[in-house]
């Protein structure tokens, strides 16, 4: 292992408290079963306590036993606001164990003396390990310096029962009733829940179809978890809906149709947006939408430009004047409806007010859909080329559509037994955490966290780093969670004072505790569009 640059660090630190505490304080409980080959280590990581054989990993495939030692077997991920090219990305830890692994590079120097002052490293919970049970201080509880100020980042991966994802997916189209059950592999996994603007709602995972079904129903909602959580494509049926496919940061597929468009708005929206537009070019446009549909002279917008009534007569219930709901069912067709032939919604034209040669838009929320019409003789719509003019303002609607995405939110409980791993009195976390002085990121990633009791935190996936999530078999999801203060402020809500180290010594050996500790550090540069979580208030609610 190459030496290392000394670094200030903080007062007193550099001696390695990390094995005094692994030896005495918080040694390792015997194994359960007294008739366990001794060739077998028992993982303490979580409460399966799984018997791993040596070479062998455990049940969740995160710990290992090698040669008699367990090991967690990917490396911690390390943020840095820059990583230079040449910087290796994977370094093994100056530990016993680490040196009989072969996947990490036997490193040049990755960091330099200044690193402290410069604030430039972040260690994340990613693959940091667990001290379960939960009286042992958390893995790494690191001493830093940002803008000059002595701060502490308790750093974890917690294990969370109560967990789900809130799966925005930005599409009109039917997707599935609300409460309707989402499926994954034919197991129950979430519902949909209450829509949004533009967007259909999901909530999926849970800790009701974790652990308070049958076991395959709980299997398949941590594996679903897991891979929503690291980014990777799921299929899901709805029942009596749509067959769709999520995955984070991309456009959803519904019906095996990949979405293109999020809705500009709803019906009347358009049609208030667009108003000034159409007068002049189109006697009457109808913009279709499943929630409200359109209609421009009865609209507010078409009386306020003194445009005549066209005498168009809409089916579905009208709301207010020019807004209508319910002209047809839910569906995949216009605007979210179940409908392919527009004049379908329409039904009829009064005498004496509609007029022949009348000119008629009608168009979908996102412009994909639309046609223009003159009315005859007998005040039928006959479809016709649409004007130029026109075309444009419709091309325009496309335009004010942003991407469809599917937006995947990790919502987890830590107001329980992890906070054992900051401090010996919980609620002080809690309540200092409310009070802005402790800030929360999964993965380096900004949390925002709710208001009232506990610690619940809501993440995007998107801005943490891949592959964050694992599970283990009780079922729960395993997610990275740290928490940044003052050193003061960690003082002063009890935190394990005796199990802070430096940094340096954090680069240098990993985390304190001898047992199911990594034996790497993996370096990731910070996503530019996360705020530096050292030195940052939490996002509260
Ligand atoms: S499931 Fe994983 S964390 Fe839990 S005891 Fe087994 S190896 Fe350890």
């Amino acid at each position: 292992m190459t030496e290392h640059t000394k670094t200030d660090g903080m007062p007193g630190m550099d001696m390695p408290v990390v094995a005094e505490a692994g030896g005495s304080a918080f040694g390792k409980a015997p194994p359960r079963n007294e008739r366990m080959s001794t060739a077998k280590v028992e993982c303490n990581a979580c409460p399966v306590l799984c018997q791993i054989s040596d070479g062998r990993t455990g049940a969740c495939d995160r710990y290992a036993n090698r040669e008699g030692v367990l090991v967690r077997v990917d490396p911690v991920v390390l943020l840095r606001r820059e990583i230079a090219g040449e910087a290796p990305k994977l370094v093994p830890f100056d530990r016993p164990a680490a040196e009989k692994t072969e996947a990490a590079e036997a490193g040049t120097p990755d960091w330099n003396g200044d690193l402290l002052h410069a604030d430039e490293v972040f260690v994340t919970g990613v693959g940091s390990s667990t001290t379960y049970p939960d009286y042992k201080p958390a893995p790494f509880i690191v001493a830093s310096k940002a803008r000059g100020v002595d701060m502490v980042t308790v750093v974890t991966e917690g294990i969370f029962s109560y967990c789900s994802f809130k799966v925005k997916i930005d599409t009109d189209r039917f997707l599935g009733s609300e409460q309707a059950n989402v499926r994954y592999r034919g197991e129950v996994v979430g519902h949909v829940t209450t829509a949004e603007y533009g967007s259909q709602m999901l909530s999926l995972g849970g800790v009701h179809h974790l652990t308070g079904g049958s076991k395959k129903e709980g299997r398949m909602t941590a594996e679903l978890m897991q891979l929503l959580g690291n980014k990777k494509a799921v299929e899901c049926t709805i029942d009596g809906g749509s067959t769709l496919v999520i995955q984070a940061g991309k456009a959803p597929i519904v019906n095996g149709v990949e979405e293109q468009r999020m809705r500009v708005g709803c019906g009347s929206a358009a049609v208030g947006i667009f108003a000034r537009q159409f007068a002049g070019v189109a006697d009457e446009v109808v913009v279709v939408d499943d929630h409200i549909t359109g209609v421009l002279t009865e609209h507010q917008a078409g009386r306020c430009l003194d445009m005549a009534p066209s005498g168009i007569q809409m089916l579905g219930r009208k709301s207010t004047p020019g807004r209508y709901f319910q002209v047809a069912n839910p569906g995949n067709g216009w605007g979210g409806t179940d409908i392919a032939d527009p004049l379908s919604i329409i039904e009829g034209w009064e005498e004496g007010v509609a007029r022949p040669g009348l000119r008629l838009l009608m168009t979908s929320t996102t412009g994909e859909h639309a046609q223009w019409y003159v009315l005859d003789e007998a005040l039928k719509p006959v479809e016709q080329e649409m004007p130029a003019e026109v075309k444009r303002i419709v091309d325009r609607i496309g335009e004010n559509c942003e991407p469809s995405l599917c937006t995947v939110l990790f919502l987890g409980g830590a107001g329980g037994s992890l906070r054992a791993g900051v401090t010996e009195n919980p609620v002080l976390l809690t309540r200092a955490i409310k009070r802005a002085l402790v800030n929360v990121t999964c993965g380096g990633a900004p949390a925002y966290v709710w208001p009232g009791g506990g610690i619940t935190v809501m993440a995007d996936v998107m801005r943490m780093p891949d592959n964050s999530f694992g599970t283990v078999p009780t079922p729960a999801i395993v997610a990275p969670i740290e928490f940044s203060m003052r050193q003061s402020d960690y003082q002063a809500l009890g935190g394990h004072m005796e199990h802070i180290f430096s940094l340096e010594q954090a680069l240098a050996r990993g985390a304190w505790q001898e047992d199911g500790a990594p034996l790497a550090r993996q370096w990731l540069a910070m996503d530019d569009a996360n705020p530096w979580p050292l030195g940052h208030a939490p996002m509260l609610g």
